[in-house]
């Protein structure tokens, strides 16, 4: 098995008929572990959500070194406040990373627009033109195609985990895209899967790598370094967009793209606005 990526891209070109039973194969440990050196593996075939075990483990005890979780389903899969990740078996890379942190910064929720960024880079480096929607979401053709969920595990003796949860869409079966209710969008759309059961593996190691440099860069230098990255992938620049809050919209206007602390700046009737992440979700205003 190979840590390699191909990076065949075959947009618009409708993907071979590959079965869903090709991804049905437990996640190969070894694979991982060797394009991850530092770093310790675990692979499971099924768990409630790889973010809960891990934050579990680290709110026990901070680990001395970095984890990576990864399972093929995930029964109870989650987003941010509680919403649900929803994946048929095997159909998704599903997977979460531990990171020790040495220093108060990554408490900002800034980290996750870090973290967005690095996966982002990865999928157009390998072809697939993805954005990103702030905070927490990576777009593809302006429909959902990756979610990432950060959150901080604390020990009793206040050592503070990361823990960061990725899950990329692969392929769709019609009742798992019924149940989300909304556009989703599959990395099948761009890579052939026989492409991607093959190399799910890689795929995992490539991401969890660029966010295992990006985070302690973050924690570092801070976001400003990351405030063109971000920019650059930001999908909603110059859109009119408005952001709700408990289901209330709090504000609306033309999405500038965010500043040098990950905020997002809004041009609204009353002027510009820069708002941070909280509890926040940016709807594109209808037409
Ligand atoms: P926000 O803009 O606040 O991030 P969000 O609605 O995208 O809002 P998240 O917490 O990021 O919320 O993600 C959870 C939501 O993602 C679910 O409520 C559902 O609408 C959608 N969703 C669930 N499973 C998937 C999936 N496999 N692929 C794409 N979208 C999904």
């Amino acid at each position: 098995m190979s840590a390699s990526l191909p990076p065949t891209v075959l947009a618009g070109v409708p993907p071979p008929a590959v079965a869903p039973s090709a991804f049905a194969a437990p996640l190969h440990a070894p694979t991982l572990e060797a394009a991850l050196p530092g770093v310790l593996v675990e692979t499971v075939v099924s768990t409630g959500s790889t973010n809960v075990d891990l934050l579990a483990r680290t709110r026990a005890a901070a680990p001395a070194r970095p984890i990576l979780r990864a399972a093929l389903t995930q029964t109870a899969g989650r987003g941010r406040f509680g919403r649900k990740w929803l994946t048929a078996p095997g159909s998704a890379l599903l997977f979460s990373v531990a990171l020790p942190l040495a220093q108060a910064r990554a408490r900002s929720a800034a980290v996750t627009l870090v973290c967005g960024v690095a996966v982002a880079e990865v999928l157009r480096d390998a072809g697939v033109p993805v954005q990103l929607k702030w905070p927490n979401d990576v777009l593809l053709a302006g429909r959902k195609l990756a979610g990432i969920l950060t959150e901080l595990a604390v020990d009793p003796r206040g050592a503070r985990t990361l823990v960061v949860g990725v899950g990329v869409n692969l392929w769709f079966d019609e009742a798992t895209v019924a149940a989300i209710g909304r556009p989703v969008a599959t990395l099948d759309e761009c890579l052939a899967r026989e492409h991607l059961a093959q190399s799910r593996e890689a795929w995992i190691a490539r991401l969890a790598r660029a966010m295992l440099a990006a985070v302690p860069d973050f924690v570092a230098h801070g976001f400003a370094p990351f405030q063109p990255r971000f920019n650059r992938l930001f999908a909603y620049a110059g859109q009119q967009i408005e952001l709700v809050e408990h289901g209330m919209v709090v504000a609306q206007g033309e999405a500038q793209g965010v500043d040098a602390d990950g905020h997002l700046m809004l041009a609204t009737a009353a002027g510009a606005r820069a708002f941070g992440v909280g509890e926040l979700s940016l709807r594109p205003r209808a037409a």
